[in-house]
């Protein structure tokens, strides 16, 4: 939507536009992806298996996949520092939380660079069956939202 107004009625009022999604148990990831994937301008940032395998990475490298699920994450989640009772029910990011996070962003980056580095130098866990390359979806555990802080220069302002 905010990709159709900017082509048709704002014509290059934005650089880039994110796409941010993960995997829970969406049936239509690889359709959403491919809806955009040849936008100039639509930038994807996508959690396998969720945008809290994200927040997870921030305190640790961590590469078992999931299978879709999400409990492990939050349960691993729920014993880092500021992230107690961190579950379904308390996904508010507290002022608390973000003083946690914000110190090592620069360490969830590296940590989810190197799961897509794995992956590119075929030593990852993931299961692609008789491919070649991993898919979007064979990813498992990953996170493409080191790209959005990258893009937006957020390590920069945290320095
Ligand atoms: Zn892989």
């Amino acid at each position: 939507m905010v990709a159709e107004d900017d082509a048709r009625h704002r014509r290059g009022q934005y650089e880039e536009i994110w796409a941010i999604f993960d995997r829970d148990e969406h049936p239509d990831v690889l359709t959403a992806r491919d809806a955009v994937k040849d936008h100039p301008k639509i930038k994807i940032a996508f959690s396998h298996p969720s945008f809290d395998f994200w927040l997870l990475l921030h305190f640790s490298l961590f590469d078992v996949p999931q299978d879709g699920h999400n409990d492990d994450v939050l349960t691993r989640l729920a014993a880092c520092p500021g992230f107690t009772g961190f579950g379904p029910s308390d996904k508010k990011i507290t002022q608390a939380r973000a003083d946690e996070l914000r110190p090592r962003a620069g360490a969830a980056v590296r940590h989810a660079r190197k799961l897509e580095k794995r992956c590119e130098d075929d030593r990852c866990v993931h299961d692609r069956g008789t491919a070649s390359r991993c898919g979007l979806l064979d990813q498992d555990p990953s996170t493409g939202m080191w790209r959005l802080l990258e893009s937006l220069g957020v390590l920069r302002l945290l320095r």
